[in-house]
């Protein structure tokens, strides 16, 4: 069953961390033909970060089949991610994944300028993803600039922000992402106060990578704070989160 769905996995082009490599996608023999005509890879977008991508209702983690409709390069434009457990289908239109569940835009700015959020999260080397979550998605090409080889995912960014090549966009009440495989996470303010949201980032970073926020300090059991200073903290995920079970 879950063999069919993996025509729409990423090839990985640049070094990625082992801990989030992944052999086991081969395409196949049959199923070729969906994917022959999709040009080199010339970016990360969702048909790469589909491989992340989980669905955000309230069952045990479940990948999602990316449905494209129109596609431009390796950016799918239009079409559907569709969840085999739920049956929920979620909508791509030009290059943004919406669920339908976010929160209004708060226009909350951010304090963090690309080079303060660079030196936070500490990515070091290319590969993977980072995701930013809230106004400090307005940064990204500068973040981009100063981590190449990283693709960024911009969760509720502001408005103005669009689908390019080294980004995608979510909007979303939550991270559809699946659990431990973000090379680092930043919450903007309002996300940074909400224990939800500080939960989901912890569940979807990498283990001992970090998460920075931007707000008050976020609760020891879900992140242990490395440093924070001026109303932003930089934590990787407590080890009492890393024994959960990636189910919410
Ligand atoms: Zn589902």
């Amino acid at each position: 069953m879950r063999r069919q769905f993996e025509i729409i996995m990423p090839t990985y082009t640049h070094p990625i961390p082992h801990c989030i490599r992944d052999d086991d996608h081969a395409v196949p023999s049959h199923l070729s033909p969906l994917t022959s005509h999709l040009s080199p890879l010339t970016s990360h977008m969702f048909i790469e970060l589909t491989d992340h991508l989980r669905c955000p209702n309230e069952h045990d983690e479940s990948f999602l089949v990316l449905l494209p409709n129109l596609m431009e390069g390796r950016s799918v434009r239009t079409g559907a991610l569709g969840c085999p457990v739920c049956g929920r289908t979620f909508q791509l239109a030009d290059g943004v994944l919406d669920t339908g569940d976010a929160p209004a835009p708060a226009a909350s700015g951010t304090s963090l300028d690309a080079d303060a959020l660079t030196a936070l999260v500490g990515l070091h080397g290319p590969g993977g993803y980072l995701t930013i979550v809230g106004d400090a998605g307005a940064l990204w090409s500068d973040v981009a600039a100063l981590n190449p080889g990283v693709s960024l995912v911009a969760v509720n960014p502001p408005t103005g922000v669009s689908d390019s090549a080294g980004l995608s966009i979510i909007r979303g009440g939550r991270l559809p992402l699946k659990s431990g495989v973000m090379r680092g996470v930043v919450l903007s303010r309002p996300y940074a106060d909400d224990p939800r949201w500080v939960s989901e980032a912890a569940r979807v970073v990498l283990p001992g990578l970090r998460v920075v926020g931007e707000g008050s300090d976020p609760p020891p059991e879900v992140l242990e704070v490395m440093a924070s200073a001026e109303g932003v903290w930089v934590g990787t995920r407590a080890r009492t989160e890393l024994q959960k079970p990636g189910g919410r």
